[in-house]
């Protein structure tokens, strides 16, 4: 089998990726049709690798870590079903519950819990996490957690994030 491992190259061409196959892809959209056209993911290129900041780089979301399309859109499928189990209701009623502090943890582990589901059969995390942002961003909740890691002067990854609802705060 051919190996279709796809990277990307500096040169005089402008955004060019080299295959190991031995084409010359020129441009993003070129690399992802090749990628998906051999079964690799198209969000990392097969390399199973997310470039989060020049120097940082975690397992792929997208294919979670495989590098493979089959697995990219398996996920593509569990994020929307996730999107449709997990909603604004769902998550506002668990947070309602705490009086305290709670982390991103925890809410998605109630989550879990809650709909029966097996860890690692949705991308619960993933979803909990841009609801309760959307609660923070209305001024339900309030960030604690201090930002766990910089990743260059304004991007910051958060590993477990802290919240706390607004009114217990007494803001
Ligand atoms: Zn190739
Ligand atoms: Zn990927």
């Amino acid at each position: 089998m051919t190996k279709h491992t796809i990277s990307p190259q500096t040169g005089i061409m402008g955004e060019a990726f080299a295959c190991e196959c031995g084409v010359v892809l020129v441009g993003r959209m070129t690399a992802e049709l090749h990628a998906a056209e051999n079964n690799l993911c198209s969000v990392c290129l097969g390399s199973a690798l997310e470039q989060v900041a020049p120097d940082v780089a975690r397992d792929c979301t997208a294919c979670a870590g495989t590098g493979r399309r089959k697995e990219q859109i398996t996920w593509q499928l569990a994020y929307a079903e996730a999107e449709h189990l997990i909603t604004m209701t769902v998550v506002r009623g668990i947070v309602s519950g705490f009086d305290g502090p709670f982390h991103l943890s925890e809410i998605a582990d109630t989550v879990r819990a809650g709909l029966g589901l097996p860890t690692g059969r949705l991308p619960v995390g993933p979803r909990v996490r841009d609801l309760l942002l959307q609660l923070q961003v209305a001024g339900e909740i309030t960030m604690l957690s201090a930002p766990d890691e910089m990743l260059g002067t304004d991007m910051v990854l958060y590993r477990d994030p802290q919240w706390q609802r607004a009114r217990t705060l007494g803001l």
